[in-house]
């Protein structure tokens, strides 16, 4: 049985290759020989570095968990880290070799393909946007597909000389561990293999210019405040060789003057003449659909609700829209003419023992 490479680098079974990566980089730059002079400095770097290149290798770190060795012939004891003496020590090169050529970053595996800038836009719309659906019309500045070349960046591709049309490059890289080889995506093509004989003018070749090419935004109707809209394909666009990122467009639904979102229901309030409440009778209330009946009964009391079905908001997802609650203020007038006070006078007498009235 071979060591506990997991206690040896301080992390625990389930670490993630971020982790072991993560804790092998804090071992090594304390217990390189280069700046850690003590005895035991260079046997405890060894070590370090042999658990990393296996934990940190999917493959082998399966087959340690099970049988507890890597695997014949994965000796790492005998790399000489003398090579390393006196050289300028890049840590990050170290590593970002080590972990390529062990399994790690998971690139350099054939073509690449870039991905364009993700892009986030708001924009601020009516709660009556909400209620019917909507569009935009956003003139964003970004990075768009240069049209003259179609995004390639020139024309009548030939391989390119460089990577022999395939795309990538080997590098080696001296490591404490010996020379390790490395593919990466060819600079002098960006990784596409050819190249054009003649380069397109418009894009200088970069298959992407800025604009501010408008992107029509399609609001569904019962959206939410804060809700985010996902365009693909709509963000930066990367140029030669890859995919344009994506854009998010964040909803912001504005307060309305009258009606009050509940959900899908909308709530308002309508004053009602305190005649109507008491004996009845037909009234109109708004809706985002012009003026709608709305039928008071009698005896209608102060903020009594009443509910115009379907008459709300249609629901994001569904068929079914809510309700128009209509909360009813009853008004009390502050003015009355001498006829009016007659006939409420009159209208109290049969009433009087009920109040107290004298
Ligand atoms: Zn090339
Ligand atoms: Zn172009």
């Amino acid at each position: 049985m071979s060591k506990d490479y997991y206690s040896i680098l301080g992390v625990d079974k389930t670490a993630s290759q971020e982790d072991i990566k993560k804790a092998y980089k804090t071992l090594a730059k304390k217990y390189h020989p280069d700046i850690n002079k003590d005895s035991g400095a260079a046997d405890k770097f060894k070590e370090a570095s042999e658990a990393a290149a296996v934990l940190g290798d999917p493959e082998k770190r399966k087959q340690y968990d099970q049988f507890g060795s890597a695997g014949p012939g994965q000796n790492f004891s005998g790399f000489d880290f003398r090579d390393f003496a006196g050289a300028d020590v890049n840590f990050d090169d170290i590593f970002d070799s080590l972990f390529s050529g062990f399994g790690f970053g998971g690139q350099g595996r054939g073509r690449r393909r870039s991905q364009g800038r993700d892009l986030v836009a708001e924009v601020s719309i009516s709660l009556e946007e909400v209620a019917k659906g909507s569009t935009r019309e956003l003139h964003l500045q970004r990075q768009t597909s240069c049209e003259k070349c179609d995004g390639k960046g020139g024309f009548n591709f030939i391989t390119c000389d460089t990577c022999k049309g395939q795309g990538t490059v080997r590098h080696t890289r001296r490591t404490p561990f010996g020379m390790f080889a490395s593919t990466a995506a060819c600079s002098t093509c960006q990784g596409t293999g050819e190249r054009p004989e003649k380069q397109c003018e418009d894009c200088r070749g970069e298959g992407r210019i800025v604009t501010r090419k408008p992107i029509k935004v399609k609001i569904p109707a019962g959206i939410e405040d804060g809700m985010r809209l996902h365009l693909p394909g709509e963000g930066e666009a990367t140029g030669r060789n890859g995919e344009p990122g994506d854009l998010y467009v964040v909803v912001r639904v504005k307060e309305d003057g009258r009606f009050v979102r509940e959900g899908s229901d909308l709530r308002i309030v309508l004053p009602v003449s305190f005649v109507t409440a008491c004996i009845g009778g037909e009234v109109e209330v708004e809706t985002f659909d012009g003026k709608k009946k709305v039928e008071i009964p009698q005896g209608t009391q102060p903020n009594e609700e009443l509910r115009l079905e379907g008459e709300g908001l249609p629901e994001l997802r569904g068929r079914h829209s809510g309700d128009l609650i209509v909360e009813v203020q009853v008004e009390i007038p502050k003015k009355l003419s001498k006829h009016q006070t007659e006939l409420l006078k009159e209208f109290q007498k049969g009433d009087k023992k009920k109040w107290n009235l004298f």
